[in-house]
């Protein structure tokens, strides 16, 4: 097998991953999740209690954890962030808070010490966007995202 067929064979992956996060609509509703409590109903996910028995499915933020298949990515670096790390952290993590309550599939995956950089991953693009300008916004620093479409996930790097 050349290179080529490794590199399709990959993005064949990929995309049936890809898939298995995003079946919004194949849910009959309600369907809760089982391992979070997360409910689909009128098309999305919420916190809300389903009056009625539910079909039980494994959402996609807790696939996206089981996985460790990560839709946003976070890096922190820089001077400054050494300093006061753990207070910035913090402010990612009041930021979950508040994003995943209204937003079940927004969460945050991991926090991971890289030695000169911090890396936070997440099940959702928005979340990793969020976490990104909260930090910029409240410590300035350089701040960049980079969304990727192809499988629609993002990078968000700030460093100060
Ligand atoms: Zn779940």
């Amino acid at each position: 097998m050349d290179k080529g067929n490794f590199g399709r064979k990959d993005r064949l992956i990929k995309e049936h991953r890809h898939d298995t996060y995003r079946m919004a609509g194949k849910w009959p509703e309600p369907t809760q999740c089982s391992r979070c409590g997360a409910v689909f109903t009128n098309g999305r996910w919420s916190w809300d209690k389903p009056a009625i028995r539910t079909n039980e499915a494994v959402c996609p933020a807790c696939r996206r954890i089981a996985d460790n298949y990560p839709a946003g990515i976070i890096e922190l670096r820089g001077e400054f962030f050494k300093q006061r790390r753990e207070e910035i952290l913090n402010l990612a993590r009041n930021i979950e808070e508040q994003e995943k309550g209204e937003h079940p599939m927004e969460r945050i995956i991991t926090i991971k010490n890289r030695g000169d950089h911090t890396v936070i991953t997440t099940t959702g693009i928005h979340i990793a966007r969020r976490i990104g300008e909260a930090v910029s916004r409240s410590y300035k620093g350089e701040l960049s995202c980079q969304y990727n479409r192809s499988d629609k996930s993002i990078r968000v790097a700030w460093q100060r």
